[in-house]
């Protein structure tokens, strides 16, 4: 079972609910192991999500629990997503948030693609 923060997989988190086509999204790519869609609140020109297509909340519950195929699978697509959307040129930034204290809000793994502006500091300052 996904388990994370000692919480099992939501089965009726949004991207659950998006993957199966009950709530609607803008897709970008899909193939049989991702589902890529631009962020409903978007962060920078281009901000897009990719996600596996798979019940797994976070990326050390992927790498642990999903098949070799889909985590290959996956992440082939994030770089084809990259690759579509033309980015490599001027650059992007992927990032995936994981519990508590990264904000993770939708507790389905998810990737962001940052892109199309001068994106600043990796993260805000402070230790
Ligand atoms: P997190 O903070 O979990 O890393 O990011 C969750 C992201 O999902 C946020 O950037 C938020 O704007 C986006 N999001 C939340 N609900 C929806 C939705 O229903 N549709 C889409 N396309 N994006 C969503």
């Amino acid at each position: 079972m996904s388990v994370a923060n000692g919480s099992p997989y939501d089965e009726n988190n949004i991207f659950a609910r998006i993957l199966r086509g009950e709530i609607p999204a803008k897709k970008v790519y899909e193939d049989d192991y991702a589902f890529a869609f631009h962020d409903i609140n978007p962060q920078a020109p281009v901000h897009v999500l990719v996600i596996p297509k798979g019940p797994y909340v976070s990326m050390a519950d992927f790498t642990a629990n999903a098949s070799d195929a889909l985590v290959s699978g996956f992440f082939r697509a994030v770089g084809e997503v990259a690759r579509q959307l033309g980015l490599e040129e001027d650059g992007y930034r992927i990032l995936a948030n994981a519990g508590i204290n990264s904000h993770q809000e939708v507790p389905h793994l998810h990737v962001h693609i940052f892109a199309g502006r001068p994106l600043g500091p990796m993260l805000s300052r402070g230790m």
